[in-house]
């Protein structure tokens, strides 16, 4: 018999889940004026996740200026360039720009040895 376990802080990461999604939505419209709706709802994300104690994934984390808590996407608000090895994210909004190592398993959260369990909160197994 499958022991289920109880998902801790369920609440707080569908909370972090839906400002993620809104935050994406207001941030691939045309409309400037979403631009600061983007950056409210995603600033409201790192408190609540630092109220929480809960860490933000770093592809989620990569995604979001340090400057302005806009979420970078590729062609609308932000540009990507890569160079000598570095990704390099150059936010359009507030002309800040952030250099990453371009390696595949730069991130220990990348390889494979680094899942120790993965958990099943599908419904339909209960
Ligand atoms: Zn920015």
């Amino acid at each position: 018999m499958v022991k289920l376990r109880k998902c801790v802080g369920k609440e707080n990461l569908q909370r972090l889940n839906y400002l993620y999604q809104i935050g994406n939505i207001y941030a691939k419209s045309n409309c400037k004026q979403n631009n600061l709706l983007s950056s409210y709802y995603t600033n409201l994300m790192i408190s609540i996740s630092k109220k929480t104690v809960q860490r933000l994934e770093p592809n989620i984390k990569r995604n979001i200026c340090k400057v302005c808590k806009n979420i970078c996407v590729p062609g609308k608000n932000c540009k990507i360039r890569i160079k000598k090895q570095k990704i390099q994210y150059k936010c359009n909004i507030c002309s800040s720009s952030k250099n990453y190592i371009a390696q595949q398993t730069y991130l220990w959260f990348d390889q494979t040895q680094s899942v120790n369990e993965i958990l099943d909160y599908s419904q339909n197994k209960s």
